[in-house]
């Protein structure tokens, strides 16, 4: 029988890893940079700079590592971000190590605009199909795209000695994509015999702001139709479902959305793998060029990237003089040199930044509230979860009805005991048979 691992994530957020044994042959799902220290509480910065099995960043993982003999038939990532591929740079390179498109495009561009540390790109990815079943040694692995805040994020189906076992991965029920954890729910698999399910939102700090991303993007355009001046925007660039909702809002309220160089190039890029995404011919974004970005493309890119959003390009002066028909996502230095100039000529009127990101992000950095000050901005918060709410969980639960529900990225996994059925409580490097 397959016996599961989770190496990490049993008893925190973020961090994830989870390896399949069966017979001699092993995977693993995820890899990620641990976020906090198992149950809570911060990682010292130095040890995340320099990740060890010894001072336990790395998982102890027999086979995995650079100086190890390769002992994994493959490595699945679930999706790009840090915490579930954050370590690969250190996995062998003889493990192919498996991703969708849309996951192994963003790592790419993080190459170009990434800080060092945030970079992950390994010349043995290897792109998989949703819903397409993949024969790896005596697995069978698929992949389900879910609804989530990260881009084209897989959950996996493994089958293997005629056992299923299902790890969701980060999902959620109530982004753009909402229908595909609909139809997971209304067709589900059938005799589940272990579900790995995420419950983020079941700890406090992800219960607070909106009920999904459509109240998110009414949010955006109530501000927009309503702005006296030009209203700023603090949001991930790699937030693709946000950025659409952003675009949306602008679109509705008639008003122009400026992006910097990195924002608009990813959306360039991600449209090719959906190509619903903006940007549309003729459309409302224009973009600022920021000297670093711009830098960076032309040395990684070419110079002809540039060329051909040249027609998008706006100016400091142009954003200054039809400020009141603004809506300005850029990072905090560029939107305040902006702000500056604007009051140059006239005081900012009733000024909103919107910070369109986890709260927890804002209690790190003060770049915003900072911001706020100088120009006596209100600073609104608009955000949804990227992670599913309970009701969602319950659904997943019931539909996929497993003979052992194992929690994982989360803070509160002894919660599970009581919400749902037939859970087990696995311990990080503990392994379990199925
Ligand atoms: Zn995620």
């Amino acid at each position: 029988m397959p016996t599961i691992t989770i190496h990490r994530g049993t008893r925190t957020i973020g961090g994830s890893s989870v390896e399949i044994l069966s017979g001699q042959h092993r995977i693993l799902i995820d890899l990620g940079s641990p976020l906090m220290q198992s149950g809570g509480g911060e990682i010292d910065p130095e040890r995340l700079e320099n990740p060890s099995v010894a001072n336990k960043i790395l998982p102890d993982i027999q086979g995995l590592y650079k100086d190890d003999i390769p002992g994994f038939d493959a490595v699945f990532i679930s999706h790009s971000h840090m915490d579930h591929c954050g370590l690969l740079n250190h996995i062998h390179r003889d493990i192919p190590v498996y991703l969708s498109a849309g996951s192994l495009e963003l790592m790419r561009i993080g190459q170009v605009f990434y800080p060092r540390s945030s970079r992950v790109y390994l010349d043995t990815f290897r792109v998989f199909e949703h819903w397409q079943p993949m024969k790896v040694g005596p697995f069978c692995v698929t992949s389900y795209l879910m609804d989530h805040s990260g881009y084209d994020a897989s959950a996996f189906l493994v089958e293997s000695e005629n056992k299923k076992i299902f790890y969701t991965g980060d999902f959620r029920g109530h982004g753009r994509k909402e229908r595909l954890l609909k139809r997971l729910i209304e067709h589900p698999i059938q005799g589940m015999n272990c579900l790995l399910m995420e419950g983020t939102t079941l700890g406090g700090q992800h219960q607070a702001g909106f009920a999904n991303e459509t109240e998110v993007e009414k949010g955006f355009c109530h501000i927009f139709k309503a702005q006296e001046d030009a209203s700023f925007v603090a949001a991930a660039g790699s937030n693709v479902d946000r950025l659409v909702s952003l675009y949306k809002a602008c679109r509705s309220a008639g008003k122009t959305l400026v992006l910097d160089l990195y924002t608009f190039y990813l959306l360039d890029r991600l449209k090719e793998i959906t190509p619903g995404l903006p940007p549309f011919k003729g459309d409302h974004i224009r973009i600022f060029y920021i000297k670093g970005h711009a830098q960076r493309i032309a040395d990684h890119l070419g110079q002809d990237v540039l060329y051909r959003y040249r027609s998008r390009k706006i100016e400091l002066d142009e954003i200054a003089t039809g400020r009141c028909d603004m809506v300005i996502k850029l990072p905090v230095h560029a939107m305040t040199r902006i702000a500056r100039r604007m009051i140059e000529s006239a005081p900012l009127t009733r000024v909103k930044l919107i910070y369109a990101m986890w709260q927890g992000y804002l209690e790190k950095e003060t770049a915003y509230s900072d911001f706020c000050s100088e120009f006596n901005a209100e600073l609104v918060h608009i955000h949804v979860s990227g992670h599913a709410w309970l009701d969602d969980l319950k659904k997943l639960a019931i539909a996929l009805n497993p003979e052992t529900l194992v929690p994982i990225h989360t803070l509160n996994a002894k919660r599970f005991n009581t919400l749902f059925s037939n859970v087990f409580q696995a311990q990080d490097g503990v392994p379990f048979d199925i």
